[in-house]
């Protein structure tokens, strides 16, 4: 079958259901995500679950510059608009995203403090907030509800593997079946929501990966990002890769790339693509840099779809 002037179920004929697509579709126009650091902790670092953090953690490889706590929410959001601005003029619209820490792991005052603060400025059409599974409950999710049912409004939860074994070896400090419980408290209130996952964590090989995208696929998430497993400096897992690197499977591009053509054939096609790649800043990374930008990557990875004719889920068999 060829994919020449083909429209997929989601609409558009890229191979995948792409994030910008999803947005111009849903919005007419461009959306940028405007990185926030609202000066939350996680429980995996605070003592309360964990003091030293996830093994592969280190959030500074993250934030932009415009991004920095001391700053009023307000600030932030002003800031990113005029770093933003300058490359994208086209961009109307913006979303406030929570990613630094867990962003839902405060008191439901702070929570709605800093949220509506974020809302209350003319260009954000809404907020992501990026969080751990463990950090919502009933209450805070009643009142994501309430905002969700406004603006556009996604959870993207941290699930990393769907595999136990691996989340206790990176010291995550939280089970899957924390994140299955999340994501049916989330799905139930018809709150959107993603799923971050890690590709490449140590102990899984590409079979693993590849049984663990049955389970995903099945689960009741919206939107879904993959990064691939990235040494990143000042973290637990550099000085565990520094000690012994041959415990650690480390893609390179091509690899990693005709493992994600596996993945997309087998991934639920109603989920929205937001990454298929992480992308750290490479004064960060201490294992080696793939050396192209995100969009490059991309750019590689469509024209190997459309040269092996996959799209997203061509081999997808509903539960
Ligand atoms: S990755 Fe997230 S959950 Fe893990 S230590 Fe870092 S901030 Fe906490």
């Amino acid at each position: 079958m060829t994919a020449e002037g083909r429209k997929y179920s989601w609409g558009h004929s890229r191979r995948f259901n792409s994030y910008p697509e999803f947005f111009k579709k849903k919005f007419g126009g461009r959306v940028q995500k405007l990185t926030l650091d609202a000066g939350f902790t996680c429980p995996n670092r605070d003592g309360s679950k964990g003091k030293g953090g996830c093994t592969f953690c280190n959030n500074n490889a993250f934030n932009p510059s415009y991004c920095q706590p001391s700053r009023s929410i307000s600030s932030q959001i002003a800031r990113g608009i005029e770093f933003h601005r300058k490359r994208y003029r086209r961009t109307q619209h913006y979303l406030a995203y929570f990613q630094a820490y867990s962003n839902t792991y405060e008191s439901i005052d702070v929570l709605k403090e800093r949220y509506e603060e974020a809302l209350q400025q003319d260009e954000v059409i809404g907020l992501v907030i990026g969080t751990r599974p463990d950090t919502v409950n009933p209450e805070i999710l009643d009142y994501i509800k309430t905002l969700a049912d406004d603006y556009y409004v996604v959870i993207e939860y941290g699930i990393e593997s769907c595999y136990n074994n691996t989340l206790k070896r990176v010291n995550r400090g939280h089970t899957f079946e924390d994140s299955l419980r999340a994501i049916d408290m989330t799905a139930s209130r018809e709150i959107r929501q993603g799923a971050h996952f890690i590709l490449g964590l140590p102990g899984e090989s590409a079979a693993d990966i590849m049984a663990e995208m049955k389970i995903i696929s099945g689960l009741p998430i919206n939107n879904i990002k993959f990064h691939q497993l990235q040494i990143v400096r000042n973290t637990i897992m550099a000085k565990q890769y520094l000690s012994d690197p041959e415990d650690f499977k480390i893609f390179d591009l091509d690899e990693y790339l005709e493992l994600m053509l596996q993945i997309m054939e087998q991934l639920n096609p109603d989920f929205v693509v937001e990454r298929i790649a992480g992308e750290s800043n490479p004064k960060y990374l201490l294992s080696k840099s793939w050396g192209l930008r995100y969009d490059q990557v991309l750019e590689k990875f469509e024209n190997m779809l459309e040269k092996a004719d996959i799209w997203q889920g061509k081999r997808y068999k509903q539960g």
